[in-house]
């Protein structure tokens, strides 16, 4: 340890530091001032000799060092600071004195209130020989400045690390586009992977989308100095496109752009995807034929689309505002607002009405309103709602009201019944099917159509159903009282209400049905009628040679019988000769009767009184094992006919009925008064309207069958073994009562009898009374003169020889210019006139007439083998035309003319 200098010492030294001051040339004042100058320095000031030794410190060292200068004094660093200081400052110091040197360098204490740090100046101090015996250390504190420094640093550190790791793309740019600076975000946005390789490649003049946008940037920038959030397109590395919003300031100093850039492409995106979506919406909101509005909850309009100018005139801002239930019809108002009310009542809800609406010009247009409760919403704050036109709609509506309505009268008025129905279940229905079916339209609606079909037709009924088929198909129909008729029935698919039904119809085929059995029935009648016309003009042809020769078998056997007594052998067989031509002449008369031919003279006459008068006969007819009982309706009405047909009616009827009984059995005779009405015509074929006196025959016999009973009446039909039936009997009876204006109806079934129905028409007249039959003999002459005239030799010379054994006397002619002739040269009386009807030359009837002027009271009997109209119409023998059916027996010729004689007129 060295010694301390002493005071003397140190002043001497600082005396030499006077020295070195003025070694240095630099004019010093006095050595006070110098002294003061060092104490009042505002830096540190130590001298140090030549082995660190302190000699001088001012008082800003023992300020800053909080050591005492008296304590210090010829002390070294190592005395006064912990080693590591202590090196620091004598490092520095052996440096200085070493090199001779002076130095600046950092130096730092630790003090109690922090590390300060202090730049030193350190020089070396020369003693007189020009060794270095020592220093001075000029120190300035710099731990302010020091501390600047590094916060000064630690911010650039932070910067940097901003600068690198923010979001936001910075840069530096020059104008024409160079970069000069860039963070990694730019480097990342440019689409490189790192700030170099970006540097070296990317030239951000030319990454601009848009130059044009690039130069405006640049004007405002240069202009304005900086601009703030401009918006610019920019291509990435890979040319890819990209938003960039950019803020920037230009400095003049270097002519560069500094700025930062944020990447807003995705914002854009969504911007954009915003922008088309309300685009999008405004355009629909406009184009949609509906009109969107929203009414606030005090009924004020607050948004109508603008479309409801298009629609109803109004513009939006005309409405908006007022109340808006000042567009709806007023009839519609008051609904309206319920409705409203009830929407307001339910937020959430949805609902529907329609109204007329108000348009500009004040027509009013059918609207539909569907509005929903969307008061909640903070974006609507009401009734959300759309206007839907409707006009078209109602008017198809009303079009189709009035259809319906067209389609119902119609419904009801057309014929025939129309069900709609849905598988079967009727939904409506005309009164046509109530009146058809039997039921109540009620009764209809809501019923399986199904009962309206018989059993035996409801599997097709269902199977067109099933199938859905249109094609019309008959059927049976079932009537409430349980008939059934004949339907037609055709269904058509038809959309009713939003789904298909069926619409079916039902046609009454009853009426149908009846006209096609009417008509097969009226042309099976038109055959039969031919057929017996055609027969009948063969019978009459026939009839009338037949008669002419069974005419003069007869005639001439009854002569022949007359010249013979009864024991004689010869008369016996005159007699079966005669037998047999009366049998035959019956057969003529019933072909005749038939053919209709069969000369008649109808009178007026009761019913009863003739079959009363045959009754005998009929008895003998049918024997006495079967019984006949007569029930006589009494006050029969007349009829007109002659009664020989009513004989032979009965006659052959009764025949027949005796026929069918096998043993014991009963035939009854009815008459009845009866009276048909239309409808019962309409049903009978071929009767008609109107009064009959009905004669029924009836037996209990066996009866017929089908096949049997069509052919009854048809000539020649017989059941019957050769020589008991004739076929002729039903032939006949057929012929008279259609020759009499009636009808015959049969009932008969096997085994269970026959009953036989004549219907003769009323008579307007009184019944004529019948003159009784007398059975005298063969009433002879009373000296009466004949004229015979007919050309048929045989049958001429016949009835000559006839009369003139009745004891008339008989002139007789060939021809009627021969009687003619003989009439007029003939002297005296001629009280009759025999003449054929047709001869040739001149008929009967005109010859007749002609003889007549020369003899008026000449009366004649006319004679023919079948009815000739000259003298009869229609068969009917006109009135006081007299007349004898060939062939005659002598009797009948005798009788007849004694008739005609005793005539009066
Ligand atoms: P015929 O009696 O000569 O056979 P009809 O013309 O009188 O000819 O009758 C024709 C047929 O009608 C008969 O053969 C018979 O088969 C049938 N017939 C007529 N009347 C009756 C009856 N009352 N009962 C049963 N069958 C009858
Ligand atoms: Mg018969």
């Amino acid at each position: 340890m060295t010694r301390k200098p002493t005071y003397e010492e140190l002043e001497q030294r600082i005396l030499t530091l006077e020295n070195l001051f003025s070694q240095t040339g630099k004019p010093f004042g006095n050595r006070r001032m110098v002294s003061d100058l060092i104490e009042l320095s505002g830096s540190l000031i130590v001298v140090k000799d030549r082995d660190g030794r302190f000699l001088l410190v001012n008082r800003k060292w023992e300020d800053i060092t909080g050591l005492k200068r008296s304590d210090i004094l010829g002390q070294t660093d190592e005395d006064l600071f912990d080693p590591d200081t202590a090196s620091q400052f004598m490092k520095n110091d052996r440096q200085v004195m070493e090199s001779g040197e002076t130095i600046e360098v950092e130096e730092h204490l630790d003090t109690p209130s922090g590390t300060r740090w202090f730049i030193s100046a350190k020089f070396p101090l020369f003693d007189e020989k020009g060794r270095v015996d020592g220093l001075c250390a000029i120190i300035t504190e710099i731990t302010d400045r020091k501390r600047m420094e590094d916060a000064l640093k630690a911010n650039e550190k932070k910067y940097l690390n901003l600068f690198n790791n923010t979001q936001i793309a910075l840069f530096k740019t020059t104008l024409d586009g160079k970069l000069v600076e860039i963070n990694s975000r730019y480097a990342e946005m440019a689409g490189y992977t790192s700030v170099e390789a970006c540097m070296a490649d990317f030239d951000p003049g030319k990454a601009w989308a848009d130059p044009g946008a690039r130069q405006q940037m640049i004007a405002i920038l240069r202009e304005k100095g900086s601009v703030r959030n401009y918006e610019g397109r920019f291509l990435r590395k890979d040319g890819s496109q990209g938003w960039l919003l950019i803020s920037a300031g230009y400095c003049p100093g270097d002519g560069c752009i500094e700025g930062s850039a944020v990447d807003i492409s995705e914002r854009k995106l969504i911007q954009q995807t915003l922008e088309r979506n309300e685009a999008m919406q405004r355009k629909m909101v406009s184009h949609i034929g509906d009109v969107i509005v929203i009414i606030d909850v005090n009924g004020i309009n607050t948004y109508k689309s603008p479309n409801i100018e298009k629609l109803f005139g109004w513009k939006p801002e005309e409405l908006i505002g007022k109340n808006a239930f000042e567009t709806v019809h007023p009839e519609d108002r008051k609904n309206a607002l319920s409705f409203f009310r009830k929407l307001l009542d339910k937020p959430d809800t949805l609902g529907t009405m329609e109204f007329r609406y108000k348009c500009k010009d004040d027509h009013y247009r059918w609207i539909e309103f569907t509005g929903s409760n969307l008061l909640h919403d903070p974006d609507i704050q009401g009734i959300l709602g759309n206007y839907h036109d409707i006009m078209e709609r109602k008017q198809v509506e009303q079009t189709l009201r009035e259809s319906e309505a067209r389609f119902k009268a119609l419904h009801n008025a057309s014929f025939g019944g129309i069900a709609i129905h849905d598988k079967g279940i009727i939904l409506d229905c005309n009164q046509g099917l109530a009146e058809m079916s039997g039921y109540s339209t009620d009764e209809l609606i809501g019923m399986n159509g199904l009962l309206l079909i018989a059993e035996e037709s409801r599997e097709l009924v269902m199977q067109s159903i099933a199938n859905g088929s249109e094609k019309p198909y008959e059927a049976l129909g079932l009537h409430k009282n349980g008939s059934k008729f004949h339907i037609r029935v055709e269904a058509r698919n038809v959309p009713y209400k939003g789904k298909i039904i069926r619409t079916t119809e039902f046609r009454d085929l009853s009426e149908s049905k009846r006209a096609e059995a009417e008509r097969k029935k009226l042309e099976e009648q038109l055959t039969q009628a031919q057929k017996m016309e055609s027969v009948g003009r063969l019978a009459g042809g026939v009839a009338h040679d037949y008669n002419n020769m069974l005419s003069v078998i007869i005639g001439y056997t009854e002569l022949a019988m007359n010249e013979l007594t009864a024991s004689s052998p010869l008369y016996g067989f005159l007699r079966e000769i005669h037998k047999a031509a009366a049998r035959s002449t019956k057969i003529t008369r019933q072909l005749l009767a038939f053919a209709r031919k069969q000369t008649i003279a109808p009178k007026v006459l009761d019913m009863n009184e003739v079959v009363e008068s045959m009754f005998k006969m009929l008895r003998r007819l049918i024997g006495e094992d079967i019984d006949i009982a007569w029930l006589p309706e009494s006050r029969l009405w007349p009829i007109k006919i002659d009664p020989s047909q009513v004989e032979q009616i009965l006659a052959n009827l009764c025949i027949n009925a005796r026929d069918a009984i096998f043993g014991v059995g009963k035939v009854t005779i009815e008459t009845h008064k009866i009276t048909l009405d239309k409808s019962y015509a309409a049903d009978h074929g071929e009767t008609f309207a109107g009064d009959y006196v009905l004669l029924t025959v009836s037996d209990d016999g066996c009866g017929m069958d089908k096949e049997t009973l069509s052919n009854i009446f048809e000539p020649f039909f017989t059941t019957k073994g050769v020589n008991e039936g004739t076929g002729l009997g039903l032939a006949t009876v057929y012929g008279i009562v259609k020759q009499n204006n009636g009808f015959i109806n049969v009932y008969s079934e096997p085994g269970k009898g026959t009953t036989f129905r004549i219907y003769l028409p009323r008579h307007g007249g009184d019944v004529e009374k019948t003159v009784p039959e007398t059975a005298s003999p063969i009433p002879v002459s009373q000296g009466e003169i004949i004229l015979l005239v007919e050309d048929e030799n045989s049958i001429r010379i016949m009835g000559q020889m006839m009369l003139e054994k009745l004891g008339y006397e008989v002139f007789s002619a060939e021809t009627p210019q021969e009687a003619i002739s003989l009439a007029s040269k003939h002297r005296g009386e001629i009280h009759l006139l025999i003449t054929d009807v047709v001869m040739p030359g001149m008929n009967g009837r005109d010859m007749a007439e002609h003889l007549k002027r020369l003899y008026p009271a000449l009366k004649t009997l006319f004679m023919s083998g079948y009815t000739a109209n000259i003298i009869a119409h229609r068969g009917i023998l006109e009135e006081e035309v007299h007349f004898i059916q060939k062939p005659f027996s002598m009797i009948e010729l005798g009788q007849k003319v004694r008739d005609v004689l005793e005539k009066a007129g």
